[in-house]
């Protein structure tokens, strides 16, 4: 039986922001900022401070991407504690923290999170009427690869 879970009217967000990105999100952020007022906001360290200037509003608040905050949100990813991520990464430029920023991307993959990466798709992720209710949700299954590993 495939197994689903309900994801809440009330939706928590995860934000991350590189550095050349933090303007861009801070800007859609702030557009967006009622529609915002209805959700969780969690964020990397930085990009959570000044989400909290820019919103003036809480914001749950993580280690900086580079000092581990990306792998704090994958984790919660993992433990079903996020249910979208927006995550602006820079395209141009290499980060230190390259292989937590994949891990990040690859968890939200792995663990069906709704994950927009520029502007346009978190309009049309903030715009989608099930961003504003109750959500069933498919979990992947992992038994059988975790089965087969088992059994090797
Ligand atoms: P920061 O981290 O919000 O602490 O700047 C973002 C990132 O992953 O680079």
């Amino acid at each position: 039986m495939k197994k689903t879970q309900k994801v809440a009217a009330r939706k928590r967000i995860a934000m991350v922001a590189h550095d050349h990105r933090k303007h861009d999100l801070l800007e859609w952020a702030e557009f967006n900022k009622t529609v915002l007022a209805r959700h969780e906001l969690i964020a990397t360290g930085t990009t959570g401070k000044l989400l909290e200037e820019r919103l003036d509003r809480p914001v749950k608040k993580m280690l900086s991407g580079p000092l581990g905050g990306d792998q704090q949100v994958g984790a919660m990813i993992a433990e079903g504690l996020i249910d979208v991520l927006i995550f602006f990464w820079d395209p141009m430029e290499a980060q230190p923290h390259d292989p937590d920023v994949k891990a990040l991307l690859r968890l939200a993959v792995a663990w069906n999170i709704p994950t927009a990466s520029n502007r346009a798709t978190s309009d049309f992720l903030m715009t989608s009427p099930l961003m504003h209710e109750e959500y069933e949700s498919a979990v992947p299954d992992f038994s059988d690869y975790l089965k087969r590993r088992v059994d090797q």
